[in-house]
């Protein structure tokens, strides 16, 4: 009897739960529901695939033969690059569920460059919304998509890389931008070695995760780094390839040290044969581009070389100090130049490895 009575009790408790459980289920599926719409609300129909071109915040992208919206591909990465007329210290960005949303003044004007397939329209969107502008490109992918704005001196660069692949990188290089902080590194006047390195690496970032090579950076703003730490962070990412960008300098004469030199260091060997043919890659890339003089191959017992366990170098990108090699490095274009010059050279190197 007692048994019994135990029976019905627990029958009624099991109904009980088991009534709690699947109400909170259908509260939780609710609470998805309203969330994602949520998300999804400021474009609306992108996330669902319809064309937002009679929406109503919606404004058509014009296709002009000047059209500053310019779209290549590879197997990997599709790359927007957006020419903006003046330079804009930022442009806003986010990565939502199925697309990457970013935020120009209304003032700028976005025009698709009239060789651009048009294809290519159905992955583009613009939209307004207080005042903005909001570029609207689907993603394929929530990761690997990367926004860079490359400040210049008469113009500003957007460049967009969107995933095509789920995994784009097949290598990985570490990347340092010479001195940082309050250690400056060569300095002209207020023309600083730490500032124009850390011009470089960034510029050189967009390039080699295009070619699918995963970026590090061992600083990406102005702050000083111990070279034993720059090391271990080397070594803790086991890259493909270790760069090492500074500016060379000399006192005495200074307009007669002149160029690029590409050092490496082998401690009793190690490596020697691979560091100096990176060297050598490195300077075929560079050197007789831009007026850019050969200062050559130097075997040289630096720090960041010898303790790096892996294939490495570090390269002089010119000399601070004599007065061509310094217009060089203030001039926009050669700098951008000289960035994909470098680029170039890691993915040679890596993919003959
Ligand atoms: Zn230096």
């Amino acid at each position: 009897m007692n048994l019994k009575i135990g029976g019905e009790g627990l029958n009624k408790k099991c109904a009980v739960i088991s009534i709690c459980v699947l109400g909170l289920l259908i509260i939780l599926l609710l609470a998805i529901l309203i969330i994602d719409n949520k998300s999804y609300k400021k474009v609306g129909t992108v996330a669902y695939g319809d064309s937002l071109l009679n929406g109503k915040n919606s404004v058509k992208i014009i296709r002009d033969k000047n059209g500053n919206i310019n779209i290549e591909e590879n197997d990997i990465f599709k790359k927007y690059i957006i020419t903006l007329p003046s330079k804009i210290s930022d442009v806003p960005y986010k990565q939502k569920m199925s697309y990457l949303e970013l935020n120009f003044d209304k003032n700028v004007s976005l025009k698709l460059n009239s060789e651009v397939k048009s294809t290519s329209l159905k992955d583009l969107y613009l939209t307004t919304d207080n005042g903005k502008y909001n570029l609207i490109i689907r993603t394929k992918y929530k990761s690997n998509n990367f926004v860079y704005i490359n400040n210049q001196k008469n113009n500003n660069e957007v460049v967009i890389l969107v995933s095509k692949v789920k995994k784009p990188f097949k290598y990985k290089a570490v990347l340092n931008a010479g001195h940082g902080g309050i250690d400056p590194g060569q300095s002209v006047g207020n023309i600083h070695e730490k500032d124009i390195t850390l011009k470089i690496v960034k510029l050189m970032r967009g390039d080699l995760q295009y070619s699918g090579i995963d970026v590090v950076l061992t600083r990406d703003k102005d702050e000083g780094q111990a070279l034993n730490d720059i090391a271990a962070f080397v070594n803790k990412n086991k890259p493909d390839v270790f760069m090492s960008i500074h500016l060379n300098g000399m006192e005495k004469n200074p307009n007669n040290y002149q160029g690029i030199g590409a050092y490496y260091y082998d401690e009793n060997g190690f490596q020697k044969d691979e560091r100096i043919k990176l060297a050598n890659i490195v300077l075929k890339h560079t050197v007789h581009k831009d007026g850019w003089k050969d200062d050559g191959v130097i075997r040289d017992r630096l720090r960041v070389l010898r303790l790096s366990k892996y294939p490495c170098v570090l390269v002089e990108t010119g000399f601070l100090t004599n007065d061509s090699d310094r217009a060089r490095l203030l001039d926009d274009k050669i700098l951008g130049n000289l960035a994909s010059n470098l680029s170039d050279a890691i993915v040679e190197f890596v993919s003959k490895k």
